[in-house]
């Protein structure tokens, strides 16, 4: 089968690898469309060195059909479409022993620590497999993951019907927790970001207001936007911060000024610099600071999400590759002027596919 290898940091070649058969349990699977995900560009970039062992498969993000299943497996068969949840996570520890496995210490992941999607084929567990709705693409649902991540965040950071909720950075994951919390009860949805393109996607999203960052405070504009009594609850998506504008700031220390007294802040970014944050902001507040990694059973939720058409995939995805210019790929998702969300990189496509985009934006008459 032909793989995108990385074999030292930075270098991906074009390769042909053994293909792999299904032990008892698992699945054979032929990915039709993966998607590149920031955590492969941490690792893609050496930042993973100590964890990953090269020559390394990357791709965890991915749709594609059951090419084969080993013993044991009853509930597919091949031709069966399928996205993946590509978390593995150990079932023994603490975390795992009281139902959170997204707190898992010793959890693998497809594709960093287990051989990954970005080859003509990959092994999962068939209890990761989830089946894609007839009627939603392979190429849509190779973001299920990321759509489940969102959900997750937004199911963390429980919001009550009537809520003011900030979401802080619309990158792909802070769209993905948008669309869900758009799906919420919320009276009011703001979102914070830097780069034009992305407001702009916000607004299109159905965001209430968006803020630039760039040329106004969103501290200021929050308590305005609040009569001063804050944001019921703040959902921190920036990961790695630029700090710019008037209130050139933390993001965690705009949240802990923008949330409101006993509300709650839920943090997503894995930025791999340390933050100063005052906390006393908090601690008057007696606000609760809560993460959010990964999911926990959100793929069914994402799935019927995106089968229902209540999410608009097509608007996070901005560029797609075939698989053998997946080093090409990870130098566009690194260039700024990009302005790239998603990259899909097509592996084997079903022919018959194409991607119209089909869904209506309804709450564009919201934005403002
Ligand atoms: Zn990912
Ligand atoms: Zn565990």
């Amino acid at each position: 089968m032909k793989a995108a290898v990385l074999v030292a940091d930075e270098k991906i070649e074009i390769q042909q690898c053994p293909e792999p058969s299904p032990g008892p349990g698992e699945v054979l699977i032929a990915p039709a469309y993966a998607s590149i995900c920031g955590t492969d560009q941490h690792v893609f970039a050496g930042e993973f060195a100590g964890r990953v062992a090269y020559p390394l498969i990357q791709g965890h993000e991915f749709s594609g059909t059951v090419a084969a299943v080993g013993a044991g497996v009853s509930d597919l068969a091949e031709g069966d479409r399928v996205t993946v949840d590509p978390i593995v996570p150990c079932l023994r520890c603490p975390a795992c022993l009281m139902g959170r496995l997204s707190g898992c210490q010793r959890l693998k992941l497809l594709g960093v620590d287990l051989p990954g999607a970005f080859a003509g084929r990959v092994l999962a567990s068939a209890r990761s497999c989830f089946k894609v709705p007839e009627d939603l693409s392979l190429r849509h649902a190779a973001l299920t993951e990321v759509y489940a991540i969102g959900c997750h965040a937004t199911r963390r950071a429980q919001v009550d019907p009537g809520d003011v909720v900030v979401i802080l950075g619309a990158g792909k994951l802070g769209q993905c927790v948008l669309e869900n919390v758009r799906r919420t009860a919320a009276r009011l949805v703001v979102v914070t970001e830097v780069v034009p393109e992305r407001l702009q996607t916000a607004r299109d999203l159905g965001a209430d207001v968006v803020i630039d960052v760039g040329r106004e405070d969103p501290v200021r504009r929050v308590a305005e936007l609040t009569e001063g009594a804050g944001a019921d609850r703040v959902i921190e998506a920036v990961g790695h911060a630029r700090l710019v504008g008037p209130n050139p700031t933390e993001p965690m220390t705009q949240a802990a000024q923008m949330v409101r007294p006993a509300g709650r802040v839920v943090v997503l970014g894995q930025g791999p610099v340390p933050a100063p944050i005052l906390f006393k902001p908090f601690v008057w507040k007696e606000a609760e600071i809560v993460a959010s990694r990964v999911t926990l059973g959100e793929f069914p939720r994402a799935l019927a999400m995106l089968a229902e058409g209540r999410f608009h995939p097509d608007r996070l995805i901005t560029h797609q590759l075939p698989l053998d210019r997946a080093a090409e790929g990870f130098c566009i998702l690194a260039d700024p002027a990009e302005r790239a969300l998603k990259l899909l990189l097509e592996i084997e496509p079903p022919s018959e596919e194409i991607a119209p985009d089909t869904n209506p934006l309804p709450f564009r008459e919201r934005a403002g």
